[in-house]
């Protein structure tokens, strides 16, 4: 049976991220040839919708308010609620971000929906979609299917992809007034840390390091080798604890969890907890001294050495491809 899929599109510093194109992706299938419509949240939020629509969403409905111009849970569980009364969706799909991860438990208790959470892959066996997702921090995958219900799930950015965009289609777009009240959190001010512009979650190389590299001076090698690929520089927890970086950075499973497309595992051991942050990493390449590290056990390229002599060997010969 086809579907009416909901999507949450997630606005950051007023672009839409990527994990809500992949997103409208997983509601195709959810979707199974039904209706995939697009929910934008914000303030002032209207100018985004024609990305949504080019990736793939049959119809947008905007909701624009200024109690939404930053996240906060109240504000967008009860928007979300409303959307939801007006268009009594059958499948639901959110980034599983901060913002996803927060609020999607919250809506699925309030529709007597179950939650499939961090799903990397989606397949369709035959009207069911059927969620894989990671479980014992990564070291083995189960299948999930929604047996009644609405199929309410959350998917991790980077593995699901992307339609390819049409600039050329054309779909409705609605406004739809929401009644937000009683919000017992505000947000009064954002003050961001500088973390060189590239979102770690989503970067497409990510340059992380470890306890190995033994101050807050020895990341600056590593965020040179991040900046000239584009990528995002990240750390382990033994990293952060040892206050060379902020607990913003930190991978694993306490901390971000990460799929780029090349990671750098530069002066960390590979600690199963570290693991369940990045093992489902494309290409990993591991720089260690110690050739007995964990790490290489999932290595797709390992270099065993002195970090500091080879991250800025490595960062000048890049620089020449
Ligand atoms: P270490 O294990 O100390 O490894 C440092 C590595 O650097 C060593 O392999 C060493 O050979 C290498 N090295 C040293 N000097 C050099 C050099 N000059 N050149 C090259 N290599 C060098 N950890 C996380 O990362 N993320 C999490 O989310 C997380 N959550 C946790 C949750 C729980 C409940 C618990 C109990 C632990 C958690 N941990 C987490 C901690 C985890 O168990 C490890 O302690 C941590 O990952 C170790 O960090 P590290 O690899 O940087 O440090």
């Amino acid at each position: 049976m086809a579907k009416k899929v909901l999507v949450i599109g997630e606005v950051k510093d007023g672009v839409l991220r990527n994990v809500s194109f992949e997103a409208i992706a997983a509601g195709k299938t959810v979707a199974n040839g039904g209706e995939v419509v697009g929910v934008l949240l914000g303030e002032n939020v209207s100018g985004l919708t024609d990305e949504l629509i080019q990736y793939g969403a049959d119809r947008v409905i905007v909701v624009d308010h200024a109690d939404l111009s930053s996240y906060t849970t109240d504000a967008y569980q009860q928007a979300l609620l409303q959307v939801f009364d007006v268009e009594n969706p059958e499948g639901v799909i959110l980034g599983h971000t901060s913002i996803g991860k927060d609020v999607s438990p919250r809506l699925a208790m309030k529709l007597n929906a179950g939650l499939i959470s961090d799903a990397v892959s989606i397949e369709l066996d035959g009207e069911d979609a059927v969620f894989t997702r990671p479980i014992y921090s990564g070291k083995a995958f189960e299948k999930k299917k929604v047996k009644e219900g609405v199929v309410f799930a959350t998917i991790r950015p980077n593995n699901i992809e992307a339609l390819e965009p049409d600039s050329a289609r054309k779909v409705d777009i609605t406004n739809l007034t929401v009644d937000i009240k009683d919000l017992r959190t505000t947000i009064k001010d954002v003050v961001r840390k500088a973390t060189g512009g590239v979102d770690l979650s989503e970067a497409n190389v990510v340059v992380a390091g470890g306890r190995g590299v033994k101050s807050k001076e020895g990341f600056g090698p590593l965020q040179e080798l991040a900046d000239l690929l584009g990528g995002a520089v990240g750390a382990s927890r033994g990293a952060c604890d040892a206050d060379y970086c902020d607990y913003g950075l930190q991978i694993g499973q306490t901390g971000k969890v990460v799929t780029p497309d090349l990671y750098f595992a530069i002066g960390i051991s590979g600690a199963i907890q570290h693991l369940a942050g990045m093992s489902n990493s494309k290409v990993i390449v591991a720089i260690n001294k110690d050739p007995e590290a964990p790490i290489f056990e999932i290595a797709d390229y390992g270099i065993v050495g002195d970090l500091f002599e080879i991250v800025p060997i490595l960062t000048e010969e890049l620089k020449n491809v």
